[in-house]
């Protein structure tokens, strides 16, 4: 019997690495809605709705139904990839620019009760892994399997430091520890859906455990 499986946590927690094996290993559907959270980012971005030192919430707003997110599948990365209005935006999201100013866009309410909704039809039939901050509280509180990954800071920045520099781009270690710092900061002090773990679901924190070992770990639960 199909199952959702909610995986929450903070930032460069191995959430998604995590959710895809598991995803792929089930052939279940894998949705990560950090994407969505950056694609919105992103178009705010764009349309100067957001800045460093600037948000205009009231005008992104009004532009969010003109905002279309969808995932489509890479056969060949075997990944699906986001994309914003039929463009693909899977690169550009992935920027040290978009993860400082995610955490503000999505603080918003309205941009939140879209993305949720969006989220919740996607998982209407079984058979999901889904990763983000508010997976077991708010998008399916009823999930079925719910895990909720910590690690410690260095080796969360540590981690995010490995994969930005493997995509080739240019930061500094402090930069990267700096940002995780601050978005787990913004991510649990939110108004509306701070990230917190739900009650029922299972804290990992896999600071000293290998992705083997988190894979299994999970599989265990699933098959119980
Ligand atoms: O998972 P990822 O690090 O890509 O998420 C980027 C940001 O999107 C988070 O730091 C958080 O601010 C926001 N987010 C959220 N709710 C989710 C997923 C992501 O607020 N379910």
């Amino acid at each position: 019997k199909k199952i959702t499986i909610a995986i929450d946590g903070f930032s460069s927690t191995g959430k998604s690495t995590l959710a895809k094996q598991i995803a792929k290993e089930l052939g279940y559907i894998y949705v990560d809605t950090g994407a969505m959270y950056r694609a919105v980012t992103y178009f705010a971005m764009r349309h100067n709705f957001v800045s460093e030192n600037h948000l205009d919430s009231e005008g992104l707003i009004k532009e969010l139904p003109n905002i279309t997110l969808q995932f489509h599948f890479n056969e060949e990365a075997e990944f699906a990839e986001m994309y914003l209005n039929e463009e693909n935006i899977e690169i550009a999201i992935r920027t040290i620019e978009v993860s400082r100013l995610v955490s503000k866009v999505a603080e918003i309410s309205e941009v939140r009760a879209k993305l949720v909704e969006q989220q919740q039809a996607m998982g209407k039939n079984k058979g999901i892994v889904m990763d983000g901050r508010d997976i077991g509280t708010v998008v399916f509180p009823d999930a079925e399997l719910k895990l909720f990954m910590t690690a410690s800071t260095e080796t969360k920045a540590q981690r995010r430091f490995d994969e930005l520099v493997e995509k080739g781009q240019h930061v500094t270690f402090e930069e990267v520890l700096q940002n995780v710092q601050e978005r787990d900061y913004i991510d649990t002090h939110r108004d509306d859906s701070p990230l917190v773990k739900a009650d029922d679901a299972i804290e990992i924190d896999n600071s000293h455990m290998t992705k083997k070992e988190q894979f299994e770990l999970v599989m265990e639960m699933v098959s119980e």
